[in-house]
């Protein structure tokens, strides 16, 4: 059985690099219908942030990538998860590999000098440097030495197969000109993160590693451990590097790269996966139907359901990945609307409760309005809402009557006598129209099909009141209307404004059905005046 992990180190908070390789992993261990657990690498103390590995998990429980195994998951066999609270495991590996010759201790004071940093400056050559025998070591090590505990490296060239990269061939080294022992502990008894590392991966079975392209470098040192500890390594696959448009590593300067920023932003979930799962993965090759979908950005739209089952590790890009934040509420808005539609799989629901307080809190009639009522007014105004923070916003000119005073866009309607007749006429040919509909479509709303016959109508109209006997009110609306008559929008706009006093929002059809007959005409009424 498959089996992968997320290591994820408790230094900060997750960026989308990080986000990316946990989404890979929990997709990839899905589709291999696998497992992969959460493992917080926590062995540089020096780098450890308080509250990071809470926030990781708050994180990854957000994103609802559930691993299976991990710190606080019950009844998981591999554990503890948390590698400062195996180091004990990491003490009788390192034994192992002294005693075998494999490694040594190495007390030289320039080396071991600073308990906690691993680096030495330039390469301590094992040449210049006869380590102890046991009995000196052990009197050195009584007393109080500080020693660091290093691997013997392989001078002969190395070649591993990845899944990403292919074949990757480190040349041999014969005369150690640029290798250097790496250090598997460090001089307060912790581990590197090699030793950890690789250990762990040992003993929690991994199968597929999936990490950053910035851990190709280590490679090497990670196959020369297992090849010391006489273990089998599991298959790696390196995934390319996030970076900023312009090349450059990823950073705050494109905009944000935390994923608690996306967050409090309002992002879906289910959004932010998709947009990172399009990094560094080569999505027209995994999906044979896309040449036939047409535009370019909607077979982007990836449900979690959808990436599992087309997830190929072969789709995975070599090249670097360029952030392209544009997209990223394009898919949001997509998402959103998916959710909306999704009544059975709980989409709609989960949405509805996130938008249901925020709405209340505005509007208090929102809490007692009926489901469906809520969930057609968030169908009428998603367009206009990136998020679902901005829905505050859009149902506002839905739920309140406008104050059209207020509209800079309206005094512009006003401006002129001739515009504002053509104004005028829009409106009161509206407000004859509703007053002609049905009387059972008094109160409640009107059908959106209706609604869009009467814009029809009212277009029509427009134009054939301008084909009417002159007066001389005729001739001002002539003016400010003829042109504008000819095209709907210019009728529509004033409609628009009339209704919402906003100059966008949801389609006209769909407000005029929201409000319903009497609605319309109180506003319309109102906004004569
Ligand atoms: N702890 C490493 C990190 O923070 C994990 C590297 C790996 O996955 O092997 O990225």
């Amino acid at each position: 059985q498959a089996r992968l992990r997320f290591a994820p180190s408790p230094t900060g908070y997750l960026h989308l690099g990080g986000l990316r390789t946990a989404l890979f992993n929990h997709l990839y261990a899905r589709k291999l219908k696998g497992k992969w657990i959460l493992r917080i690498e926590d062995t540089d103390q020096n780098r450890y942030v308080p509250g990071a590995v809470e926030a990781l998990q708050r994180t990854l429980e957000w994103a609802k990538l559930d691993y299976d195994e991990g710190p606080g998951r019950q009844g998981a066999a591999h554990g503890p998860y948390v590698q400062s609270e195996r180091l004990d495991i990491y003490q009788r590996y390192a034994d192992r590999l002294l005693q075998s010759g494999k490694a040594y201790r190495d007390f030289r004071a320039e080396v071991a000098q600073d308990v906690h940093a691993p680096k030495s400056k330039g390469i301590p050559l094992r040449e210049h440097y006869l380590p102890p025998d046991e009995d000196e070591a052990r009197r050195l090590i009584r007393e109080g030495k500080p020693f660091v505990v290093r691997l013997k490296a392989e001078t002969d060239a190395i070649s591993h197969q990845d899944l990403v990269y292919g074949d990757i061939h480190f040349p041999a080294d014969p005369n150690r000109a640029g290798t250097e022992d790496p250090i598997l502990m460090k001089s307060s008894g912790w581990p590197t993160y090699h030793l950890a590392n690789v250990i762990d991966d040992h003993e929690m079975g991994i199968t597929h590693v999936l990490r950053g392209e910035e851990w190709l470098p280590s490679l090497p040192k990670h196959l020369w451990l297992y090849r010391a500890l006489g273990l089998e390594p599991p298959k790696f696959a390196h995934l390319p590097l996030l970076v900023n448009p312009d090349g450059s590593k990823l950073s705050k300067r494109m905009g944000d790269v935390r994923v608690e920023d996306y967050m409090a932003k309002g992002l879906e979930p289910e959004a932010l996966n998709n947009f990172v799962a399009l990094m560094g993965y080569n999505h027209i090759a995994a999906r044979s139907d896309a040449k036939e979908e047409g535009s370019h950005s909607n077979f982007e739209v990836m449900s979690m359901h959808e990436m599992i089952e087309g997830f190929d590790i072969a789709n995975v890009s070599h090249s670097r990945a360029a952030v392209d934040l544009s997209k990223l509420y394009f898919l949001n808005g997509r998402h959103m609307a998916l959710k909306l539609d999704d009544g059975e799989g709980g989409g709609q629901r989960e949405l509805v409760d996130k938008v249901k307080p925020l709405l209340a809190a505005e509007f208090p009639e929102v809490q007692e309005m009926a489901d469906e009522r809520l969930v057609e007014l968030l169908q009428i105004t998603k367009g206009t809402s990136p998020t679902y923070l901005d829905f505050t916003h859009s149902v506002q000119p839905l739920l309140r009557v406008p104050t059209w005073t207020s509209s800079s866009s309206l005094s512009l309607f006003r401006s002129t006598s001739a515009i504002s007749m053509h104004y005028a006429v829009c409106i009161e040919q509206l407000l004859s129209l509703l007053r002609h509909l049905p009387s059972d479509a008094e109160s409640g709303p009107i059908a959106q099909e209706d609604a869009s016959k009467l814009l029809k109508d009212l277009a029509k109209s427009v134009a054939e009141s301008l084909h009417a006997p002159r007066d001389e009110r005729q001739e001002l609306v002539e003016q400010g209307g003829k042109r504008a008559a000819r095209k709907r929008a210019n009728v529509m706009l004033p409609i628009r404004f009339a209704l919402t006093a906003r100059d966008k929002g949801p389609t006209l059809a769909e407000i005029i059905s929201w409000l319903g007959k009497q609605g319309c005409i109180d506003r319309l009424e109102m906004a004569l005046k």
